[in-house]
């Protein structure tokens, strides 16, 4: 597993050997204290982070991964993993991604394709950009063309 945290200008990757990556807010940084002033955006942030582990242990294709980006749970809102404006929050999911990478090839090095989709994951469309390591500044070109921004 390949943990991502990012607060502002700040990261922090945490590694394992689940071949799965997640990313997620104040489990390694220091960004409890700052969501627990801004209302409910502490609590909420963790029962997303609840429903992500428990979503993430049944998923084992690229398809499973969507869904569980584009879930709901109960309800749709500041708690759910697709997140949506409700009565304690107006944030929303601006960006979900998904990396996948595939060690099943003839040529023996592993194909890469970042899919990202802009906006709520429900109401969007993944876009696939393949990216070729190491990644020159003509991959780089090419999958900037294809980003959603
Ligand atoms: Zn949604």
């Amino acid at each position: 597993m390949l943990g991502i945290e990012l607060a502002g200008s700040d990261h922090s990757i945490e590694w394992s050997e689940r071949r799965v990556l997640r990313t997620s807010h104040h489990i390694m940084l220091d960004t409890e204290e700052t969501l627990r002033s801004e209302g409910t955006a502490y609590d909420d942030s963790v029962k997303r982070v609840e429903r992500g582990y428990d979503l993430i242990r049944q998923v084992s294709t690229v398809e499973e991964v969507f869904t569980m980006l584009g879930d709901h749970g109960e309800s749709q809102g500041p708690t759910s993993i697709c997140r949506h404006a409700g009565p304690t929050s107006e944030a929303v999911t601006t960006m979900s991604y998904a990396i996948e990478i595939d060690y099943n090839t003839k040529s023996g090095r592993p194909r890469i394709v970042f899919h990202v989709a802009k906006g709520n994951p429900c109401q969007s469309k993944y876009v696939a950009i393949p990216i070729i390591f190491p990644a020159d500044d003509e991959i780089m070109n090419r999958a900037t063309q294809f980003y959603p921004y």
